[in-house]
């Protein structure tokens, strides 16, 4: 088994077998030899620097109705809010006195008649802050706004594929989507010249782990700079409500399998990880993550925004709580790397 590790980080690949063998396996011995191949590569690549990334939670209005989501269209017990321009502009001021320079925009998925506003708050965006690159996560559009908002400024583009096997996906998400569409959206991404992260909810109800090889495979071949892993955490508003949470341990491995895999890519210990493990944060950058993205958001909005029960929206998850942040990352001997990151500057 150590020697499928040491295939994975000198060829960057395994065959289907292996990166199941590695998925199933639960011998602490190999799983700490994962961890420790890739906790070393990350420190070749970008020695003991963290990239931060401020996220601004632009809204919870959303269109589509994701079985999992908490701030899915049919769920009436959310109070909807989409930030004013001011107030994204002001939490990137915010940000930008703080040292961040990438503002990630996440949100629901807006009415396309919103395109237009979209486009100009990021415009603003580039002009203010024409250092800082600007982050979108704001899930599926057609090639045409994409398109604006690419020539608007925004840098790079953040859409998980959720699941790459057709029938899981379908069980996830209303028959209204796709994920033939998700995969189009990806594409064009790429196309426009956007840097591009995608990802999956570990543990999402019904996933085998044969699932997770396709996502692997899928990833592998998709090649993206930015790769995006949380464990799915419940919502009790949604009809996923009833599922366990998905595993810390097994999200740690994906880490470490990817940061072996694309040694530059950049991987987020994400706050879902954070919120189901006491430690989450630290677990995954020891397994090989390099990003952390903590909340911009203004604090009366954080808690509308419940994807998941129980996320994290205090203390360092969010940007006051950056000296926090840096004491934790100092305790393994790590700080904030405060440039931009971006793909392939390490
Ligand atoms: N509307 C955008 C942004 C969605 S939120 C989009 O579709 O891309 C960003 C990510 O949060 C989603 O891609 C999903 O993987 C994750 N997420 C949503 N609900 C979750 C849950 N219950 N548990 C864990 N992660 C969740």
């Amino acid at each position: 088994m150590k020697k499928l590790v040491n295939i994975l980080r000198t060829e960057h690949h395994l065959d289907n077998s292996g990166y199941k063998a590695l998925l199933e396996s639960d011998d602490h011995e190999i799983i700490t030899y994962l961890h420790e191949q890739a906790h070393e590569v990350a420190i070749e690549m970008f020695g003991k620097g963290i990239f931060v990334r401020g996220l601004v939670e632009l809204t919870n209005v959303c269109r589509n109705d994701c079985y999992y989501c908490g701030i899915r269209k049919s769920n009436s017990n959310v109070k909807r809010y989409i930030l004013s321009t001011e107030q994204v502009l002001h939490s990137c001021q915010q940000g930008y006195n703080l040292g961040f320079r990438t503002f990630v925009l996440q949100g629901g998925e807006l009415p396309q008649e919103k395109a237009s506003w979209l486009v100009d708050l990021v415009s603003e965006i580039r002009q203010r802050w024409s250092d800082c690159a600007i982050t979108l996560s704001l899930g599926e559009w057609p090639w045409e706004v994409y398109e604006r908002l690419r020539q608007a400024g925004a840098d790079r583009y953040l859409l998980r594929h959720e699941s790459h096997n057709a029938e899981h996906y379908s069980k996830l998400h209303p028959t209204k989507m796709s994920l033939a569409n998700r995969l189009q959206c990806l594409m064009w991404l790429k196309e426009l010249g956007y840097q591009v992260g995608t990802g999956i909810m570990v543990g999402s109800p019904w996933q085998s782990l044969n699932n997770i090889v396709e996502d692997i495979e899928f990833i592998e071949n998709f090649e993206p700079e930015m790769i995006g892993l949380g464990p799915f955490v419940p919502q009790h508003d949604t009809p996923l409500g009833n599922h366990p949470a998905g595993s810390a341990d097994l999200t740690c491995k994906l880490y470490s399998i990817f940061r072996l895999m694309f040694p530059n890519a950049l991987i987020p210990s994400t706050t879902a990880l954070n919120s189901i493990s006491p430690n989450g944060r630290i677990l995954g950058i020891m397994a090989g993550a390099n990003v952390v993205m903590p909340n911009l958001s203004p604090n009366e909005y954080r808690a509308n925004y419940a994807l998941y029960d129980g996320k994290a929206i205090t203390n360092a998850e969010a940007a006051e709580g950056i000296k926090q942040l840096e004491a934790q990352l100092a305790t393994i001997g790590y700080h904030i790397n405060w440039s931009r990151g971006d793909y392939n500057q390490c």
